[in-house]
């Protein structure tokens, strides 16, 4: 069998076989099956699921992170090696990353003595819900490690594309819920209430002018109200209206700026309509901060390898990559994978000849990385 073939049955086997955050028991077992195969050795961390494995000798330590776990989506993409789990779908492609680490392992392994140092393969469990890098990280899988490389497959770019960016790449992702107060009446004699429905849709426009009016139009912010709840028929006032909704930013004072205006609008209008309103926010994952000379080294590779290298695009989804970077330094990157549908879209289906050239510029990275100081 072909190296592509064996990297192509691989990710086959993960794409049939998907499992969810912190659930990915087979999936865990069929990595350090393969590791294993190979002669590579695996640490002996106590992780309830994920892989951590090493090649090399020596004091300098370079790693590169694949992520493993799927989403609870049911497959469309039509497939012939579809889902075999009911409601549950790798429609993140974490199983093509996961080949893509696999694949750059044995092509480390069989140059292992000419390395200049090792390198550390982290098979994460757990991105979708943000657990999985600091569950590897408690475990001590950054212990000694100079410099860490990770990858997402981009739909919209087509094979043979490499993107990435020095600094903020992903963003903050956090989570916001308005509690709207008012005092229910009937509908006919709306004067005897406080009509929280009227209040909460003044909230809602008068949010749209963080962006627009409180931000600086260079920073990038979004707030997105997402849910709103609140009455049960057609002839009551309701007493109480419930907002739920999404604050991205990529830069830590914007973000803190944001979640204050969030507050004073609130209780200004709280104020204006003799209402009350409970702000509670949520900080989710971190922006992820790309090393700007990893960055740019991990694109130069690119390069020299014959990708077509563009500077990546802000992205304002999150990515636990970044809980990596908050503790050594290192680059995430972005590989064409040209699947006509997105991320997270139960017909998403990625271009398997991403694979093989990824595999190899991986582990070209990382034999690289390793000569430099
Ligand atoms: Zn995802
Ligand atoms: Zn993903």
């Amino acid at each position: 069998m072909t190296f592509e073939q064996q990297l192509i049955d691989w990710r086959r086997e993960l794409h049939q076989n998907p499992e969810l955050s912190g659930e990915e028991v087979a999936t865990t077992a069929r990595i350090r099956h393969w590791l294993e195969s190979a002669g590579i050795r695996l640490l002996p961390y106590s992780l309830a699921t994920g892989v951590v494995a090493e090649i090399g000798q020596g004091e300098k330590m370079i790693a590169l992170r694949a992520d493993i776990d799927a989403l609870p989506i049911q497959e469309t993409s039509g497939v012939a090696f579809s889902s075999h789990n009911e409601g549950v779908m790798h429609a993140c492609g974490h199983d093509v990353h996961s080949s893509v680490i696999l694949g750059a392992a044995l092509l480390l392994k069989a140059r292992e003595s000419q390395l200049a140092g090792r390198v550390r393969l982290l098979f994460q469990p757990a991105e979708e819900n943000f657990t999985g890098a600091k569950a590897l990280i408690k475990a001590g899988a950054l212990e000694n490690v100079t410099a860490i490389f990770g990858m997402h497959n981009e739909p919209g770019l087509p094979v043979g594309t490499f993107a990435t960016r020095g600094g903020a790449f992903y963003a903050n992702v956090d989570r916001f819920v308005l509690r709207v107060q008012g005092k229910g009446a009937h509908a006919a004699r709306p004067h005897q209430g406080n009509d929280a429905i009227v209040l909460a849709s003044q909230l809602v426009i008068a949010l749209q002018t963080i962006a627009s009016r409180n931000i600086d139009t260079l920073d990038s912010v979004v707030v997105s109200v997402t849910r709103i709840q609140g009455g049960n028929t057609w002839n009551v006032l309701p007493e109480h209206v419930e907002l739920e909704g999404t604050v991205r930013t990529h830069n830590a004072d914007v973000q803190r700026h944001v979640e204050k205006r969030i507050s004073e609008i609130a209780a200004g209008l709280a104020s204006a309509f003799g209402a009350h309103i409970e702000v509670e926010w949520f900080n989710g994952p971190i922006t992820l901060l790309n090393d700007e000379q990893w960055a740019a080294f991990a694109m130069q590779v690119a390069q020299d390898f014959g990708y077509q290298t563009q500077t990546s695009e802000l992205h304002m989804g999150g990515e636990d990559f970044a809980v990596y970077l908050q503790n050594i330094p290192g680059a995430f990157v972005s590989i064409g994978s040209a699947s006509a549908y997105g991320l997270h879209h139960s017909a998403f289906n990625p271009d398997e000849a991403l694979i093989e050239d990824a595999a190899r510029y991986f582990a070209t990275l990382a034999e690289q990385a390793l000569l430099v100081n």
